[in-house]
C-alpha cells in the first residue's frame, strides 16, 4: 500500500494542494487498494470508478491553474450504498433494489460533488440499515479489518471497514440507531452523528425518517470535522433541515478545556460493560481530568428504556417507509403472479430479507388500530421522557461521555440466530438519536484481542463544535488513532 493512503483526509488534501501528488494518482492508488483487499473485507457494493477519475481530473486541472481548491476536494471518500449517486446503483444492500440506478444526486452527494470529492465507491450495509454487524446484507458480509472472523458493527459497516483498512480516507454513514457510532468503535475510527437536521436526508433511503441522520467517518477527529463541513447545510428539498450557517468546526477544535465538565452516564457504565471497556472508560475519564476538566457521574434514569421505545418507533416509520417498495415504481418485481395483489405480495416476499420482513411485520403491528396507544403513542410518550433527561443532564455537564458499545466487536454469526442479541449492542447509542443529539465515537484504546475499543461523546443539539473539540483533546492525548488494522 502506498503511505499517502495512510494519510489523513487533511493530510492528503494538502499534498494535493502542494503539488505532492495528483488527485488522479491519489484516486487511482485509492481503487488499487480496493482491488486488492475488498475481497476479504467486502466493503464495497460497487465500485464507481468512472465517476472518481472524472472529479480528480477536475481537482488537477484547478491545481493546475493555480485556483484555489474546495475543502477536501481530491480526497478518495466511500458512499454508503443507501444514498443516491447519479447514474450509479443504489442497493441498500437488499435485493429489492439489486438494479435500481439512481436518477439523480442525494442532497451530500452533490455537496460532495460539489467540492470535489472523489466518490470511489458504494460501501456494503445491514439491508436498509437495519442491523448492527453488517450481517444482514443481502449480497455479502463485511469483515472486520482488525480480525476477518469478527463483525464490522453496523449498520454502516462497509464505510466503517473501508476508511479502517485506508480504502479510503473518507466515508459517509447513516445513523437511526447507532449505526455510524457502532462500526466506527468496532473498526476503531471515528464517526459521527449530528444534531438531527444539520444534514439533509434527501436522497437517503429512509429507515425510520424521525432519528435518520447522515454524518461522517474519518481516521481522525479533524478530518470528520471537515467532512461535516462540507455535507451539512440547510436543504429546501428536506423538510426537516434546519436553517442555519454552515459552520468552521476546525477553527476551535483545538481550544483547552481546562473547567469544562464532562458527565460520565452512570447507566452506561456499569452492569453488563466488558472489562477491557470498563479500563477504557475510566482511563478516558483520567484523561479528561489531566486536561482539566471536572468529571463527574450523571444519570440518565430512563436511558434503560431506549431500545424498547426505538424498535417500536423505528420499526413503525420503516413499515410505512418500505410500503414503496411494491414492484411498481421501481426495483425488483416478482417473474409470476396472476393479479395485481399477488404481484406485490410476491414481491416483497422475495425481495426483502428476513431482518426486514421482521421490522415491518412488528411496525404493521405497533401502528394497527387498537394497538396505537399502547405501543406507538406510549413510545413516543417515552422519547419525550428520555429526551428529558439529556436536557436535564446538560443543565448541570457540558458534555456526556459513556463507551458506545458495551463490548468490542463479536465473532461472525454469533448473534444472527438471536435478534435480541442484536439489538442490545444499540443500547449506548439510541439515546442520542431519541434526543435528536450530536454524538461521536473516537478511538480510545484496544481489548486483550487488539480490538478497538470506542468512546462515545455527547452533547446538546447544534453543538457539534464543542463535541469536536472535547473529543480532538482526547484523540491526541494517545496515539490510539494513529495505529492501523493490517489487511
Ligand atoms: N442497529 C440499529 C438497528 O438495527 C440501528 C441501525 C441504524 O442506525 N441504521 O435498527
Amino acid at each position: 500500500m502506498q503511505d499517502i493512503l495512510k494519510k489523513s483526509a487533511i493530510a492528503q488534501f494538502n499534498s494535493i494542494k502542494n503539488k505532492e501528488i495528483k488527485a488522479v494518482e491519489l484516486t487511482q492508488a485509492t481503487i488499487e487498494r480496493i482491488k486488492s483487499v475488498d475481497e476479504k473485507l467486502g466493503a464495497f457494493n460497487s465500485l464507481t470508478e468512472e465517476t472518481a477519475l472524472n472529479t480528480a481530473k477536475m481537482v488537477d486541472e484547478k491545481v493546475a491553474k493555480g485556483e484555489e481548491l474546495p475543502l477536501l476536494a481530491g480526497v478518495p471518500l466511500a458512499l454508503k450504498d443507501n444514498m443516491n449517486l447519479i447514474g450509479s446503483k443504489t442497493t441498500a444492500s437488499s435485493k429489492i433494489l439489486e438494479n435500481f440506478v439512481s436518477p439523480y444526486n442525494a442532497t451530500v452527494t452533490q455537496k460532495l460533488l460539489d467540492n470535489l470529492v472523489p466518490i470511489v465507491g458504494k460501501a456494503n450495509l445491514d439491508e436498509f440499515a437495519m442491523g448492527s454487524s453488517n450481517e444482514n446484507s443481502a449480497f455479502k458480509k463485511v469483515h472486520n479489518p482488525w480480525n476477518l472472523n469478527k463483525v464490522p458493527g453496523g449498520s454502516s459497516g462497509g464505510s466503517a471497514a473501508a476508511v479502517a483498512a485506508c480504502e479510503s480516507a473518507l466515508a459517509l454513514g447513516s445513523d437511526t440507531g447507532g449505526s455510524i457510532r457502532l462500526p466506527a468503535s468496532f473498526c476503531g475510527i471515528v464517526g459521527m452523528k449530528p444534531t438531527y437536521g444539520k444534514v439533509s436526508r434527501y436522497g437517503l433511503i429512509a429507515f425510520a425518517s424521525s432519528l435518520d441522520q447522515i454524518g461522517p467517518f474519518a481516521r481522525t477527529v479533524e478530518d470528520a470535522a471537515a467532512l461535516l463541513e462540507v455535507i451539512s447545510g440547510y436543504d429546501k428539498h428536506d423538510s426537516t433541515s434546519l436553517k442555519l450557517p454552515v459552520e468552521n468546526y476546525r477553527n476551535t477544535i483545538n481550544n483547552d478545556i481546562k473547567g469544562m465538565k464532562i458527565g460520565v452516564v452512570k447507566e452506561l457504565v456499569g452492569e453488563g460493560l466488558a472489562a477491557d471497556v470498563s479500563k477504557a472508560i475510566q482511563n478516558a475519564i483520567d484523561t479528561y481530568k489531566s486536561l482539566g476538566a471536572e468529571v463527574v457521574e450523571i444519570s440518565l434514569p430512563n436511558i434503560k428504556h431506549s431500545i424498547g421505545i426505538y424498535y417500536i418507533l423505528a420499526t413503525a416509520e420503516c413499515s410505512s417507509n418500505l410500503a414503496r417498495f411494491d414492484g411498481v415504481k421501481y426495483g425488483y418485481r416478482t417473474k409470476n403472479s396472476k393479479n395485481l395483489l399477488e404481484m406485490y405480495c410476491k414481491t416483497r416476499a422475495e425481495g426483502f430479507g428476513p431482518e426486514v420482513k421482521r421490522r415491518i411485520m412488528l411496525g404493521t403491528y405497533a401502528l394497527s388500530s387498537g394497538y396505537y396507544d399502547a405501543y406507538y403513542k406510549k413510545a413516543q410518550q417515552m422519547r419525550r421522557v428520555v429526551t428529558n433527561d439529556f436536557l436535564a443532564a446538560f443543565e448541570k455537564v457540558d458534555v456526556l461521555i459513556a463507551p458506545t458499545c458495551p463490548n468490542t466487536a463479536f465473532d461472525l454469526g454469533s448473534k444472527t440466530e438471536d435478534p435480541l442479541a442484536m439489538y442490545l449492542t444499540d443500547i449506548a447509542t439510541i439515546g442520542a438519536n431519541l434526543a435528536g443529539i450530536p454524538a461521536l465515537s473516537v478511538p480510545a484504546g484496544f481489548d486483550k484481542d487488539g480490538m478497538p475499543i470506542g468512546l462515545q461523546i455527547m452533547s446538546p443539539q447544534l453543538t457539534e463544535a464543542k463535541l469536536f473539540n472535547v473529543a480532538y483533546k482526547f484523540e491526541q492525548a494517545h496515539d490510539y488513532y494513529t495505529k492501523l488494522a493490517e489487511v
